[in-house]
């Protein structure tokens, strides 16, 4: 499914945002987060909240990865039926390599 993450700033004066980040509770947050898991009944789930800028790269990291299991899921149902899927799994490895989990 397509999992997606948004990222925005915000104005400390306007907006009463935490003082640490939602996620690692270590940091001040620097941005307004978004992320959305789409389920296979194309039902969408929102995780909200206040993060730091390694946590901004963490969620992406995740993004990623989470994509990189289902090319990979999508490869071994392929697989299964004995479809040939040599140029999908070229593009997975040049797309995440092999050592995205
Ligand atoms: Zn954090």
């Amino acid at each position: 499914m397509n999992d997606s993450v948004f990222f925005a700033t915000f104005d400390p004066l306007y907006i009463n945002a935490p003082d640490a980040c939602s996620l690692c509770v270590a940091q001040p947050p620097i941005f307004n987060y978004e992320y959305c898991i789409e389920e296979e009944n194309g039902q969408r789930q929102y995780i909200k909240g206040f993060c730091c800028a390694r946590c901004a790269q963490d969620l992406l990291k995740k993004l990623a990865t989470t994509e990189a299991k289902e090319w990979e899921a999508e490869e071994a149902a392929l697989e299964a039926d004995d479809l040939d899927v040599t140029d999908l799994q070229k593009r997975r490895l040049a797309t995440f390599g092999s050592s995205v989990r």
